[in-house]
C-alpha cells in the first residue's frame, strides 16, 4: 500500500499543502505535523493549513511549524496531502488553495470515505489516521523515529481511541503505542495535556451545557445543547466542547448521546453510541459522516430549533429499529 506513495513523493518539486478537517482534533493535528516531518526527511517542503482555530491544548505537539489559515496564503498548490477527512468538503476553505487538477493523497480511516484523491490510502479498520502514519513511517527508510515524531503519532492514537477505551483499541494499536512509549513518549503527560486538562472556560461551558440535559424516548436518547449564549457566558472557544457529548451517551439508559451546538451561521451535532448502533450511517444520511460509534454533521442556514426538531424526529425510529 505505501509503495504507491513513493511515486507521489518522487515527482514533487514544489511545496505541498498538508491539511485536515475543520475543527481539527488530536488525530488530525498529530497526523498533519507527522506528515510534515516525513516530507522533511525526503527534502520536500510543505505548508500546514487549516481554516479553524487550533485548540490551545495541542500547542505541545509542535512549537515551530505554523498552521496557516487559507486567507493568509496567496499561492495555489498542485499537490496536497489530506488527512483524517472522509470527504473533501471537510477541509473547508483550504480547498480554494488547490489548483483545479491538483494531485491529492488522501489518508484516512472513515468508513464513509469518498476516495476523493488520486491516491487513496483508506483503512476503515484503523483506529486513527495516525495508525496509518505509523505504518508510513515504518515503511520509509529515510524517516527516523524521534521523540517528537513519536509524540505526534501517539497523540492521534490516544485521542481517537478515547484514551485506549473505544472498541477500536486493538492489540495492534496498543503494540504501536508501546513502541512509541519505548521511543520516549510520555503517556501521562500527553493524557494530561491532550485530554484531561481543562481551562476555566471549558469547565464553565461543561457546567452550562450539562444543565441543558434533555432525555427523550424513555431516556434512550440524551441531548445536550450549547447555545450562543453559553459560548459567550463561559468565554469558551471552538474545541472546548470536545468530550462533552460522551456525558450524554454515558448516562444510564442512554443508547445515543447527541450534542447540538450553534455558532454564527451554523449548527453542529455530535453523536455517540454504543455497540452496533451505527451513528456514522445516521450522520451520513444527514450529509455528515463519522464512524460506527462517533459521528457528526454540520447544518448551514438552519436554526438550532429546526436542527433539533429534524434530528430528534429521525433519532426516534433509529434507536427503536436497532
Ligand atoms: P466529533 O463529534 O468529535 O466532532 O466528530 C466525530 C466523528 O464525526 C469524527 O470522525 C468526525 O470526522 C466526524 N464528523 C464530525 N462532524 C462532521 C461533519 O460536520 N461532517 C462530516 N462529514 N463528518 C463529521
Ligand atoms: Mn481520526
Amino acid at each position: 500500500m505505501w509503495a504507491k506513495t513513493v511515486d507521489f513523493l518522487n515527482d514533487i518539486k514544489e511545496q505541498v499543502l498538508i491539511t485536515s478537517h475543520l475543527l481539527p482534533d488530536g488525530d488530525a493535528l498529530g497526523s498533519m505535523f507527522a506528515v510534515k516531518e516525513i516530507l522533511k526527511c525526503y527534502g520536500i517542503e510543505s505548508i500546514l493549513v487549516n481554516e479553524s482555530h487550533i485548540p490551545n491544548r495541542f500547542k505541545f505537539l509542535n512549537n515551530k511549524d505554523k498552521i496557516y489559515k487559507p486567507h493568509e496564503l496567496a499561492c495555489k498548490f498542485k499537490k496536497a496531502i489530506i488527512l483524517d477527512c472522509g470527504d473533501i468538503d471537510r477541509i473547508g476553505r483550504s480547498r480554494s488553495l488547490l489548483v483545479e487538477d491538483a494531485l491529492i493523497l488522501n489518508i484516512d480511516h472513515h468508513a464513509t470515505n469518498t476516495y476523493f484523491g488520486q491516491l487513496n490510502i483508506v483503512n476503515e479498520g484503523a483506529a486513527a489516521t495516525c495508525q496509518l502514519i505509523f505504518e508510513w513511517i515504518n515503511f520509509s527508510p529515510k524517516v527516523e523515529w524521534s521523540q517528537s515524531l513519536a509524540t505526534m503519532v501517539y497523540t492521534g492514537l490516544v485521542t481517537d481511541t478515547g484514551g485506549f477505551r473505544h472498541r477500536t483499541t486493538t492489540g495492534l494499536v496498543l503494540r504501536q503505542a508501546a513502541k512509541l512509549i519505548d521511543i520516549g513518549v510520555n503517556p501521562a503527560e500527553i493524557a494530561m495535556l491532550a485530554m484531561d486538562k481543562v481551562s476555566e472556560a471549558q469547565l464553565k461551558l461543561l457546567c452550562l451545557s450539562l444543565s441543558s440535559m434533555e432525555r427523550y424516548d424513555e431516556g434512550r436518547i440524551t441531548a445536550l445543547t450549547i447555545t450562543k449564549n453559553m459560548w459567550q457566558a463561559s468565554k469558551a472557544e471552538e474545541g472546548d466542547e470536545e468530550g462533552l457529548v460522551s456525558y450524554a451517551r454515558n448516562v444510564e439508559g442512554s443508547l445515543v448521546g447527541v450534542l447540538f451546538w450553534e455558532r454564527a451561521g451554523l449548527v453542529k451535532i455530535s453523536l455517540r453510541s454504543f455497540g452496533q448502533l451505527n451513528v456514522g450511517a445516521f450522520a451520513n444520511d444527514l450529509g455528515g459522516g463519522g464512524h460506527l460509534n462517533a459521528a457528526g454533521c454540520t447544518f448551514l442556514n438552519q436554526s438550532l430549533e429546526q436542527v433539533k426538531e429534524l434530528v430528534l424526529r429521525k433519532l426516534y425510529p433509529f434507536v427503536r429499529d436497532r
